[in-house]
């Protein structure tokens, strides 16, 4: 929207209602998918297609978009763990890694290979929190306002 436009929008029309949407306002609790009428969705043919208008149906899309979140990152915390200690493990079966491993950079009670461990699990949660952080409702902004 050009300036001029924007100027014009908010000089005639009503303020919107806080943060409702305006022509899909039927939200898909199962898939995110967004329609102009109720019934079943369609994307997904669930039935808990709710009105987003309500300000308590935003807050319940909210708390499931937390919940899949905490749920995404529980999982990722662990397999981020997992794939850092068999990436190291799978390092120390490799002919040669402990004797270059003592020319190069041993520490005392292996800590050295906690530490690759550790860097590794590290680097992959943080690539997954890339990779996978996919909302349900990308269109629900933090004041649980639907933002088109
Ligand atoms: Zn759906």
């Amino acid at each position: 929207m050009t300036a001029a436009a924007y100027a014009m929008d908010t000089d005639t029309a009503p303020p919107r209602p806080t943060g409702a949407p305006t022509v899909n306002v039927w939200v898909c609790l199962d898939c995110g998918a967004r329609q102009p009428e109720a019934g079943t969705c369609r994307a997904c043919k669930s039935d808990e297609v709710l009105d987003a208008r309500k300000e308590d149906v935003r807050a319940l899309m909210a708390d499931v978009e937390l919940r899949l979140r905490d749920r995404r990152e529980a999982r990722m915390r662990w397999g981020s763990v997992a794939i850092g200690v068999g990436v190291v493990v799978l390092l120390w079966m490799i002919p040669g890694y402990w004797a270059a491993r003592r020319q190069v950079f041993a520490l005392p009670v292996l800590m050295d290979q906690w530490g690759l461990m550790i860097l590794i699990a590290f680097g992959v949660l943080k690539i997954g929190d890339r990779v996978l952080a996919h909302k349900r409702f990308p269109y629900l902004d933090e004041q649980q306002h639907i933002v088109d």
